[in-house]
């Protein structure tokens, strides 16, 4: 009988190779964890695991505690992330989720201003009734937004969709003399684990929505959590379990093999984008581009310093006004019109109506969200054709179809 011989090994892991590329393709794949001696992780779909006698097992018992599938693919985030452990969840959102379980009633959770839409929703209408306090401030006046309660700061560098970049060192320095079991967050969705380490500038959780980049390829929705204290893993870990917003194995298998590749395709997404950013910025029909690769972006040298590239996030501002935005967007042929980002094809889409319609009106205004913001997700296409596109949704855009 091929019985598997992988333990639930998930926990304290210690990367082999200290190389990205490497620990991408074989953490988490080694052959020798299966009696078959696969070389592609199988996907292991059993809910229940047999037994040797009450409290004697393998390692594997029900399938929410523990996956051999997701085993693999928690591993390798985990080398990636230069972290201890890595938990694997069913989304971003249930990420965001299992995280905030680690407070109490009457915490207090500060999030900076300008995070992803539904992160922003999460935590005002839903964690707020639960009785937990939010608040959201501008990072750059952290120490006058820290109150006696706070028990999480939640930072997400660069900032969505205006793309500012946060100094997660400084923030995390400030915090932790202020309280350091302050747990700081940091969700890594645009910048993967191949352009930013939070965990090693101070952070204590680097978060991710992996239905992005990580998996790169738009075809699974994941979010990992990657840490390395082991108090809060431990309570992490039952709550993977507890509240049960575990991935399906196959999305786990998905994910993986994705992450193969995570390096070179994040290579070419920060060419590729700089690329497109050079030229929306000589553009006259265009107001302002955000690319924190460019060296007019006004954190451009905090990037450097924190990041090691640039993924294929540009926001930028088009001449006109609504209906400019909106006829560029229904111009597009190469690129497609839709939400959600980080894939091989390239998207557009527009954060006032689409990504962040429900943040309020004035802080919309306050953060830069307006009718004529675009937000680009370049993707690996060839340059010249993405180029093309942004070119002739730029021309027809310029005769704008009234609504
Ligand atoms: C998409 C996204 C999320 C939410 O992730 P899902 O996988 O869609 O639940 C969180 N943060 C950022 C920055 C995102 O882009």
């Amino acid at each position: 009988m091929a019985s598997q011989r992988q333990k639930d090994s998930s926990a304290g892991y210690q990367p082999v190779f200290k190389s990205f590329a490497t620990d991408a393709i074989h953490v988490g794949s080694e052959p020798e964890q299966w009696n078959s001696m696969a070389v592609v992780p199988p996907i292991s779909l059993s809910t229940t695991f047999k037994q040797h006698g009450p409290g004697k097992h393998a390692g594997f018992e029900y399938s929410r505690c523990g996956n051999p599938t997701r085993n693999c693919l928690e591993r390798a985030v985990a080398a990636l992330d230069g972290a201890q452990y890595c938990l694997a969840l069913s989304s971003g959102m249930a990420a965001s989720l299992t995280i905030t379980h680690l407070l109490k009633s009457g915490d207090g959770i500060l999030c900076m201003n300008g995070v992803y839409g539904g992160t922003h929703e999460y935590f005002s209408k839903i964690a707020a009734e639960f009785g937990l306090d939010v608040s959201f401030a501008d990072l750059t006046k952290i120490k006058a937004a820290l109150k006696p309660n706070t028990k999480m700061l939640w930072i997400e560098t660069p900032s969505n969709p205006t793309l500012n970049v946060v100094d997660i060192k400084g923030c995390a320095d400030i915090v932790h003399k202020h309280n350091k079991d302050i747990i700081v967050v940091v969700d890594n969705t645009f910048m993967s684990a191949y352009f930013q380490r939070p965990l090693a500038l101070g952070a204590d959780i680097c978060m991710c929505s992996a239905s992005k980049y990580m998996n790169g390829h738009s075809d699974v929705l994941m979010g990992l959590i990657s840490l390395n204290r082991d108090d809060i893993y431990e309570r992490l870990k039952f709550l993977q379990s507890a509240l049960g917003a575990v991935p399906s194995p196959f999305d786990c298998y998905m994910c993986h093999r994705g992450l193969k590749t995570l390096h070179v395709r994040m290579k070419q997404h920060f060419k590729n984008a700089m690329a497109a950013a050079q030229f929306l910025e000589a553009d006259p029909r265009v107001d302002r581009v955000i690319f924190p690769g460019l060296p007019s972006h006004p954190q451009h040298e905090l990037m450097k310093r924190q990041c090691t590239g640039c993924p294929g996030m540009i926001s930028f501002y088009i001449k006109g006004k609504l209906e400019h935005a909106s006829t560029f967007l229904s111009s597009l042929k190469l690129i497609t019109f839709g939400d959600s980002l980080g894939g091989v094809e390239s998207l557009a889409e527009h954060p006032a109506s689409m990504s962040h319609v429900s943040v309020p009106e004035n802080e919309k205004k306050e953060l830069g969200i307006s009718d004529t913001l675009i937000r680009l997700s370049v993707g690996l296409e060839d340059e010249e054709n993405i180029i093309a596109d942004l070119d002739q949704a730029l021309r027809a855009a310029e005769d704008p179809i009234e609504k």
